[in-house]
């Protein structure tokens, strides 16, 4: 194959994956739909494979993953597939269902379209609330303490989307979506439609999909630039996988980030990114036990 041939063959990998994601959903059997382990297969198969691509083509030798990032980013893949989405079903889901069962809300209408107009309004539904909530992480500094973790990281990987404050997780997992009827599988499809977009954006792999996908899905060129040291230059780009929005809303920039990280970009510990957000406080305290031992003294 020649170079050009196979690198359009690589840079086709996000989509063709995409492509293949859809076409599970659409095709499996109800007792698949219903099982409630099926979604995390499916989000474990499709991480092992963008994992393995990484091995085979590697976008920057910096990023390359080592046991220690590996271990780390798991840990994070397995919180957010476990506690954190018990969290958003117990104080988010519920709750809504309830309130839309009390209010008599109805929509029945949304189960009957067709599945892949379901799969897209769902995606642009989900997307618009990510879409803001990002932002005022970035524009807001109590939920940029929350989110600031996930923007310390100095290399990314496939499993890296996962990595963060848990309120951030927690925060970044809200929406409405428990308000409509839908049919499951066109629910089970677009969440796995922005999880596979989410992690090849974090991905170390040389795959810059052509415009038919990048004009709509967040790639890892745009994403790689959101995560650029300083800033400033974090601050566009918003959107977990439907760049589209950041199009529509002016806080679209071209271009691609290679170091990656936040200030000095030194790598934070579990522990650090789980205390971050209360870093005001400790300096808040530890100023004022300095000023009672200057007094003191
Ligand atoms: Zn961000
Ligand atoms: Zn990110």
């Amino acid at each position: 194959m020649s170079g050009g041939i196979k690198q359009l063959a690589v840079d086709c990998i996000p989509p063709a994956t995409l492509a293949a994601a859809v076409a599970f959903w659409y095709f499996a059997p109800a007792a698949w739909v219903e099982n409630p382990w099926t979604l995390l297969v499916v989000s474990s198969v499709y991480t092992a494979f963008v994992l393995g691509l990484e091995l085979v083509f590697e976008r920057h030798e910096s990023w390359r993953i080592n046991w220690q990032e590996f271990l780390t980013d798991l840990f994070y893949f397995v919180l957010i597939n476990t506690v954190i989405a018990k969290m958003v079903l117990v104080f988010s889901e519920q709750p809504l269902h309830a309130l839309k069962d009390s209010l008599g809300i109805a929509t029945p209408w949304f189960a009957a379209l067709p599945f892949l107009v379901q799969v897209a309004l769902l995606v642009f539904l989900w997307e618009f609330g990510q879409y803001w909530m990002h932002r005022l992480m970035h524009n807001w500094e109590p939920f940029w303490l929350t989110h600031a973790p996930h923007h310390h990281i100095t290399q990314l990987n496939a499993m890296k989307g996962a990595v963060g404050n848990p309120l951030e997780l927690f925060l970044i997992s809200l929406g409405l979506i428990a308000l409509l009827d839908v049919s499951p599988a066109a629910y089970l499809c677009a969440f796995t439609v922005t999880g596979v977009v989410s992690t090849f954006n974090h991905a170390n792999v040389r795959s810059d999909p052509p415009m038919f996908y990048a004009f709509f899905f967040t790639s890892i060129r745009h994403h790689s630039y959101h995560h650029s040291v300083g800033y400033e230059n974090t601050r566009c780009n918003y959107a977990n996988a439907l760049i589209l929005i950041d199009r529509i809303f002016g806080t679209y920039k071209e271009g691609e980030g290679i170091i990656v990280g936040q200030d000095e970009r030194r790598r934070l510990s579990i522990r650090e990114q789980w205390m971050f957000p209360l870093r005001p406080l400790i300096a808040m305290f530890q100023g004022k036990k300095a000023e009672g031992s200057v007094t003191g003294n």
